[in-house]
C-alpha cells in the first residue's frame, strides 16, 4: 500500500490528506503544534465560553470549492451561518457603505454609482461558479469556462486604484477598497483587484458565511471525513528534515522556506532557487475582544454585518497600504473587525460576544498595534473601549510563532505580487512538485493561495496520485 506523510495540519494540509487517504494511500500527519487544524482553529481567547477564531473566520470560496464539493463537508457536522450584511465600510461622517448578498439591494444604496456597481458584479456573480473553478486551480491550465473566465480577468487584471476610478461616490469607492485591501498589497500594483473583485463576486454569489461554533468546525469536518478513511494524526512534533520520515508521498503544508530546510537537499538547484526567491508579504497585529452590548457602531448596518472594513475612504486605504508594504507603520492603519457572533450567537456568552480585529502593519512589525486598532474602532464607534471586558493580543511576532507558516506575520503565506499571484511558488507546469522525488509543496504558498478552502492541499494531492499512476 502508498504510504504518505503530510507535514502540517492546516485546511490545506488534511484537505491533501483526505485526498490521498480517499484514493487507499495510508496517510500520517504531523503537526508541530498541539492542535491541529493551522489557520482553521478556534478558542476561548479572552474570557471562558467566548469563541474567537484564531485565523480564518470568513469563508466565501468554501462553498464552491471543489475539495468541499466532493467531500461534503455539512453532512460532517459543519453549518454555515451567514449574518444579514456580508461587510460593510463605514465613513468618518457616520455614513456608509453595506454589501448584501443580492447585487440589486447593494447597487440601489449606492445612489449614482448603482449601474457601475451593477454592470461590474452582477454578471460575475451570475457565473461565478465557473469562474471560481477556474481561478481556484493553477494558472497555467486550458480553461472550460473561457468567457466568463475572461470577463473576470478583464477587471481582475487591472490596478484597484484604475478599477476603483469605476465609482464616483466615496461609499462605491470605500466599498470594494476594503474588499481590495484583503490582497495586502498596493493598490497601484497590476492584478491588484484581482482579490478584491474575487471576494466582492463570492459575496454577492455566496455570501461571507462564518462556521457555527467556530472556524475549528472546519477542520473538525474535514479530520472526521479523513478519520473515516483512516488517516492518522501526530501533533507536537516539528518536522525538520525529509530523512526523519519513511514514506512513498510527502506533502509539506509549509512555506518554501521551510520546505527548502526540510527536503532542499533533495530538490534541483532551480527549484532551491526559486524557492529562495519566494517573498513575504506584510503582517498582521491581531486584537481579540470581550464585548459587553457588541460595538456601538454609528453607521447602523454595522451593527448586523459580519466583517467591517475600517480604513475611512479609497485614497486613505490606497496610501496606508502602500505605506505597510514599504515597511512603514500608518498612524490609521487598515483594519479588519470580525463579528462572526452577529450570524452565530453561539460564541457568544449573553451579552459578552467575541470580536476579532487585526490591521495591517509592515512586515516583522515589533511594535504594539493595540492603540491604534481601538483608536480605528472608536473613530467609527465611539463608546467602543467603555464596552471591552478582556483582550487578546498577538503580534506579528506571536503570528510566526503560532504558526511557522505566517513568516515575519504574513498570514498569506507570501506576498501577492503579481508574478506570485500568477506563478506561485514559482513558473511551473505543476507548481506543487518540488523536483525532489515524491515530494509536494501543499501549503497557501500554491495556487490558488490564501484562505481556508483547502484548494491548494486538493490540487497537490491531485497531483501526486497522477505521478503514482
Ligand atoms: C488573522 C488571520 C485571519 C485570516 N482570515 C481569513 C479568512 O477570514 N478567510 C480565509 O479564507 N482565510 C483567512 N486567513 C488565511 C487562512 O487561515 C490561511 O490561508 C490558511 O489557513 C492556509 O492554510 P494552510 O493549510 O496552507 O496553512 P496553515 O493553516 O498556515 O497551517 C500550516 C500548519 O503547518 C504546521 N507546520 C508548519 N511547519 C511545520 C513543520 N515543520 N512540522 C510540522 N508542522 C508544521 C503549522 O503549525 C500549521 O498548523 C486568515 C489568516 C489569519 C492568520
Amino acid at each position: 500500500m502508498t504510504s504518505a506523510i503530510v507535514v502540517g495540519s492546516g485546511p490545506n494540509g488534511l484537505a491533501a490528506a483526505l485526498t490521498l487517504a480517499a484514493a487507499g494511500v495510508r496517510v500520517t500527519v504531523i503537526e508541530a503544534a498541539d492542535t491541529p487544524g493551522g489557520g482553521t482553529r478556534s478558542s476561548e481567547l479572552t474570557l471562558p465560553g467566548l469563541i474567537h477564531d484564531e485565523c480564518s473566520g470568513f469563508h466565501p470560496l468554501l462553498l464552491g470549492s471543489a475539495f468541499v464539493q466532493r467531500f461534503g463537508l455539512t453532512d460532517a457536522g459543519l453549518t454555515y451561518r451567514w449574518a444579514d450584511a456580508e461587510f460593510t465600510h463605514p465613513l468618518d461622517d457616520g455614513r456608509g457603505a453595506t454589501l448584501w448578498r443580492s447585487v440589486d439591494k447593494t447597487a440601489s444604496a449606492l445612489g449614482r454609482d448603482a449601474a457601475a456597481w451593477h454592470s461590474v458584479f452582477a454578471p460575475l456573480a451570475k457565473r461565478f461558479d465557473a469562474i471560481g473553478k477556474e481561478f481556484l486551480q493553477p494558472m497555467l491550465h486550458v480553461p472550460r469556462h473561457p468567457v466568463s473566465l475572461a470577463r473576470f480577468g478583464l477587471r481582475a487584471a487591472l490596478p484597484a486604484s484604475v478599477l476603483g476610478r469605476r465609482w464616483r461616490t466615496p461609499e462605491a469607492r470605500a466599498l470594494f477598497g476594503g474588499a481590495a485591501a484583503h490582497a495586502l498589497s498596493p493598490f497601484g500594483g497590476v492584478l491588484s483587484s484581482a482579490i478584491g473583485v474575487a471576494l466582492t463576486t463570492a459575496a454577492h454569489a455566496y455570501g461571507w458565511p462564518v462556521a457555527e461554533g467556530g472556524t475549528a468546525a472546519i477542520r473538525d469536518a474535514i479530520l472526521a471525513r479523513a478519520r473515516e478513511h483512516g488517516v492518522t494524526i501526530e501533533t507536537g512534533r516539528t518536522v525538520r528534515s525529509i530523512d526523519e520520515l519513511d514514506a512513498d508521498i510527502v506533502m509539506l503544508d509549509t512555506s518554501p522556506s521551510a520546505a527548502l530546510q526540510i527536503a532542499g537537499h533533495r530538490m534541483p538547484p532551480r527549484v532551491r532557487r526559486a524557492y529562495g526567491r519566494y517573498r513575504h508579504g506584510p503582517a498582521a497585529f491581531k486584537v481579540d475582544f470581550a464585548v459587553a452590548g457588541g460595538v456601538p457602531w454609528t453607521h447602523e448596518p454595522s451593527r448586523h454585518a459580519g466583517t467591517v472594513h475600517l480604513g475611512g475612504g479609497f485614497e486613505e486605504m490606497a496610501a496606508t497600504e502602500k505605506q505597510v508594504t514599504a515597511g512603514r507603520m500608518p498612524e490609521r492603519p487598515f483594519v479588519l473587525v470580525g463579528q462572526q457572533y452577529v450570524a452565530d450567537g453561539t460564541r457568544s456568552v449573553r451579552d459578552v460576544h467575541p470580536l476579532y480585529a487585526y490591521a495591517h502593519v509592515p512586515a516583522g512589525y515589533t511594535g504594539d498595534a493595540t492603540e491604534a486598532i481601538i483608536a480605528q474602532i472608536e473613530r467609527f464607534a465611539p463608546g467602543f473601549r467603555e464596552r471591552v471586558q478582556a483582550t487578546s493580543v498577538r503580534s506579528a511576532a506571536d503570528m510566526a510563532r503560532h504558526n511557522a507558516n505566517y513568516v515575519g506575520g504574513d498570514i498569506l503565506t507570501g506576498a501577492n505580487t503579481p508574478s506570485q499571484l500568477v506563478f506561485r511558488p514559482r513558473p511551473a507546469l505543476d507548481p506543487y512538485a518540488t523536483g525532489a522525488p515524491g515530494v509536494y509543496l501543499c501549503s497557501a504558498a500554491t495556487p490558488p493561495g490564501a484562505g481556508a478552502h483547502g484548494m491548494c492541499g486538493y490540487n497537490a494531492a491531485r497531483s501526486a496520485l497522477r505521478h503514482l499512476r
